[in-house]
């Protein structure tokens, strides 16, 4: 192809234009011939050649660091797009999603694509979005980073529950919550299912089984620091003549707010546990024998003033009787520790019942 202007005779003139023609449309391999004959126009496309050189070092360091910002970019693509958690970017205005991981398109079902369309208030059920909101503005204020247990709606409606760590950020086109989102579930099935294993399914009490490893614990604990620990063992008086005048139900509620008034009148630091149908065992840790009776009285006591509700708007009155023994002073062992409350008990029962009774060493030679 012939760029040169026709009307131009000087052919070194026109190897000038040539090249910078070719610079023009991107070619900047291109280099005119040097004649070596000192004139002006020998000395303009000298510098055009040098300019060449420049230009194409230029592009070439250019390419370099596109490259590398390319590669850069493509590895915390990689790291956002691998980590477990859902992380996604919201205008902190409009709450719309601007920037989605795999792992949250994965938890919630839905496409890249689909989820950019959406923001905060479509991923949480309804009657959430309010409390989802209202957390959503506390973190961008920083008033708060953790947003615990949300309930989280995937794109088939069914839902999951995720603790939601988000911090604020400035950037170009505003202000964006980067927000980190881990499912929890699995963690809440694994302490509903411990909740199950250790606990009364009725009272919520500790259950027998834990009552077991708890005393266990406190005894070692006991020797270690030479302090004593005390037992209470409680027993609703006449409860069989409960169930047979209001039946097995009403017993059951009974059962539930006996053990309600119990944890409430126990120490912070005593285990209320349900041995076993009407029996009750409250672990009393570095307690001796006189603070446990006191402690067994705080129990006994309001149980007897307290109208227990049977439902239908009927009332029922009960009263509990308690053997109070204490380790190591009364025995030597686990076992014997509860023998001697169950003998206390017993003891409580022939006197009268509807009263806390210490074990005493006599009493075991008379069982
Ligand atoms: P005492 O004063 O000697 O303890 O008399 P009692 O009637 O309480 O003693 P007994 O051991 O003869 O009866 C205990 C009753 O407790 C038997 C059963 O009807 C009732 N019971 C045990 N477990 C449950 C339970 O889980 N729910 C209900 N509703 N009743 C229970
Ligand atoms: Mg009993
Ligand atoms: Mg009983």
């Amino acid at each position: 192809m012939n760029t040169t202007p026709k009307n131009n005779e000087d052919p070194r003139l026109a190897g000038i234009l040539d090249v910078i023609f070719k610079f023009a449309a991107g070619d900047l391999t291109a280099r005119g011939t040097l004649l070596d004959d000192e004139s002006a126009l020998d000395g303009v496309m000298a510098g055009i050649n040098i300019l060449g050189e420049e230009l194409e070092a230029n592009v070439a360091e250019s390419r370099r660091a596109l490259q590398a910002l390319s590669e850069s970019e493509d590895r915390l693509r990689a790291i956002f797009d691998t980590v477990q958690e859902g992380i996604v970017l919201a205008d902190a205005q409009t709450r719309r999603f601007k920037m989605v991981n795999n792992s949250i398109c994965r938890m919630l079902g839905y496409s890249r694509d689909e989820l950019l369309e959406l923001g905060v208030e479509d991923i949480h059920p309804e009657e959430d979005v309010a409390n989802v909101v209202r957390q959503f503005e506390r973190q961008i204020k920083r008033e708060i980073s953790l947003a615990p247990g949300l309930p989280v709606k995937r794109k088939d409606g069914t839902v999951f529950y995720a603790d939601i760590n988000a911090t604020p950020m400035q950037a170009k086109g505003g202000t964006f919550l980067v927000a980190v989102i881990r499912d929890i579930t699995e963690r809440k099935r694994a302490e509903q299912a411990e909740e199950l294993a250790s606990h009364d399914g009725l009272t919520n009490l500790y259950n027998h089984r834990t009552f077991y490893s708890l005393l266990q614990d406190e005894i070692i604990r006991t020797q270690r620091f030479k302090r004593p620990v005390s037992l209470l063992m409680l027993d609703i008086d006449h409860f069989k003549d409960v169930n047979d005048t209001y039946g097995h139900q009403a017993g059951d509620a009974i059962l539930k707010d006996l053990s309600v008034l119990l944890e409430t009148q126990a120490r912070a630091v005593d285990r209320v546990c349900r041995y076993g149908g009407e029996e009750f065992m409250v672990i009393l840790p570095e307690t001796e024998a006189t603070v446990a009776m006191q402690i067994a009285e705080r129990l006994r006591a309001p149980v007897e003033r307290q109208p227990f509700n049977i439902g239908g708007g009927k009332t029922v009155r009960i009263t509990v009787s308690i053997g109070v023994a204490t380790y190591p002073q009364q025995a030597n062992a686990l076992e014997g520790l509860i023998k001697a409350a169950d003998v206390a008990l017993y003891a409580a029962k022939e006197g009268g019942r509807n009263r806390v009774t210490r074990y005493e060493a006599a009493m075991a030679e008379k069982g």
